[in-house]
Formats: structure tokens, sequence, C-alpha cells
């Protein structure tokens, strides 16, 4: 089955990655969402440079034709659907259209309350909603995330899905050490009161190019991370990792703070399996 736009989800024989098979689908090429830490900066080029995809539509309905019932389609990985673009061409709000007449199921990851627009939509589908919160703190999202709507705005359109029974889960993604690693608990808490149901978490895994951002955006951070990421740490694939026994103890930590509150959690390309209670690492264990 050869697919033009909905392609077979690939984690670049990532050792770690636990993904259940699954379609990926990037409604647009790029992100004006402006994440320092953005790992597909790394091998899309121009990404901060977003654009639409030419005959989209038409695209993703062929592929929809050719793609077996009742497959996963995460959406997205490598963008967001919901950055500003889509509120100008509500491109993918047609692509949810179109799934409305197969049997899918739709996991969409975002860091934006635009998802609310298209309530109507996914209430007829088999869908769930994963939404990235890496800090409440104003002063570090402005330099983190800096195009995103706001942590508050997020945590609300989370409540908001899950009022009106849409599936939610969080992605606590990335934690860096020194920077955002003493939320963890308030982010918990409040998302738990939120209704969200599932929450996964990793550590940051910078490449070269989002290393060099985060070097200039958080100097002093970066200089507590340099030799341990560099020196201590590990290479896997592309990425870069902290030593094994701090990625360890911050997983941890999440794991029994989302003990604390009863909310099921795993862990994303990490590779530590016994830290996990939810049957899906994505959240797609959700979608029945
Ligand atoms: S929202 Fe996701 S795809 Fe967009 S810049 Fe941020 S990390 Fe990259």
């Amino acid at each position: 089955m050869k697919t033009q736009i909905i392609r077979p989800f690939d984690p670049w024989k990532s050792p770690y990655c636990t993904c259940p098979k699954k379609f990926s689908l990037d409604p647009y090429t790029g992100c004006a969402h402006n994440c320092i830490y953005c790992y597909a900066t790394s091998y899309i080029p121009n990404f901060y440079f977003p654009r639409r995809k030419k005959d989209l539509l038409k695209k993703v309905l062929k592929d929809c034709q050719k793609i077996p019932e009742n497959s996963l389609i995460s959406i997205s990985n490598s963008s967001d659907p919901y950055q500003p673009l889509e509120e100008k061409y509500q491109e993918f709000r047609e692509c949810l259209k179109v799934f409305q007449n197969f049997n899918f199921k739709i996991l969409i990851i975002t860091k934006s309350n635009l998802v609310l627009r298209d309530i109507d939509l996914l209430k007829k589908l088999k869908c769930a909603v994963t939404i990235t919160i890496t800090t409440f703190k104003r002063e570090i999202l402005k330099k983190l995330e800096p195009e995103t709507p706001n942590s508050e705005e997020r945590l609300k359109a989370l409540k908001i899905l899950s009022e009106n029974k849409i599936l939610t889960g969080l992605r606590l993604d990335p934690i860096f050490p020194y920077l955002n690693d003493d939320e963890i608990e308030e982010i918990v808490k409040r998302v738990k009161e939120a209704g969200v149901l599932h929450i996964v978490a990793s550590t940051f895994k910078p490449r070269f190019d989002s290393w060099k951002r985060l070097e200039r955006t958080f100097p002093k951070v970066a200089k507590k991370l340099c030799s341990l990421y560099f020196e201590k740490g590990q290479k896997i694939k592309n990425s870069f990792y902290l030593p094994q026994q701090m990625r360890r103890e911050l997983m941890e930590k999440v794991f029994e703070i989302c003990q604390k509150y009863q909310i099921p959690f795993s862990t994303c390309r990490e590779g530590f399996l016994n830290l996990k209670t939810s049957k899906s690492c994505d959240g797609s264990h959700l979608i029945t």
C-alpha cells in the first residue's frame, strides 16, 4: 500500500520507541510555534516558516481510501495541526471532515486551544487529544515556546474537551533539569483536575541545532547541562540523552507524582518500561 501524505509513522528506528503501529499526518510543512527545543528543525528545511501542502485534501482523501479500517492516525509528529496557518485556512478542519467518512482512530497532538473550534467534529470521531504543557511560568514559556498559546489557555482547553467527553492526555515533554523540573507536580495536579486521563513524559533530547538554541536562550541552564549531555550522557541516533541514572530519577519522580494523583503514566523514548501504568505511551489506548 503506497500512500502520499498519511504515511506509516517512522520513529527512525529509535531503540526506545514504544509507539504502537500507526500512521502519521502533518497537515502543514513546518511550524510557527517556534519552540526552541523542536527536533523537526533538524530534518525539515525552513521549518519555522510554515507553508501549506499542495492538494492536501485530495491526497488525504485518496490515502484514506487505501488505509485499513480502524488504523491509528497520529496528527502531527513534525508540526502542529493547530498552528496559526490553521486559523486562516482551516485545512485541518477539512481533513477532520474527510475522516468522518472513515473508521479510523485519530490521535491529535497540539499546543493550541484552537482545537476547541473543532469540538463538533471531534465528537463524531474515534479520537483523543493530547496537549503539551511544559511550564506555567510565563517568563520561561515566552522563551521556550514563543509563539504558542499560553499554558493556562491549554489547561482550559483540556478541561473543556474533557467536559465534552473528548478523551484527553498530557504531553509533559520535554523536561529540562534546572528549567522546568520543579513544576512537575503542579502540572500533573492541575491537568488531573482538568480531566486528563493519561500522561506521557520525556526528557529533553537535543540535536545540534536545538542545543544551539537552548544555549542562546537559556545560557545558564545550558552551561549546567552541557557536560551532562555531551560527556556523561549518551548519543542515540541523532539525539543526545542525559545520563541514564539522571533520566531514570526524573522519570521516577514523574511516575510517583502520577501515582499520587492516580493518573496513568508512560514515558516517551526513555526505555524505562517498568515505569509504565498506561496501556500505550502515546495515549492511543484511550481511543476505543
Ligand atoms: S509545536 Fe511542535 S512542531 Fe511546532 S515548533 Fe513546537 S515542537 Fe516543533
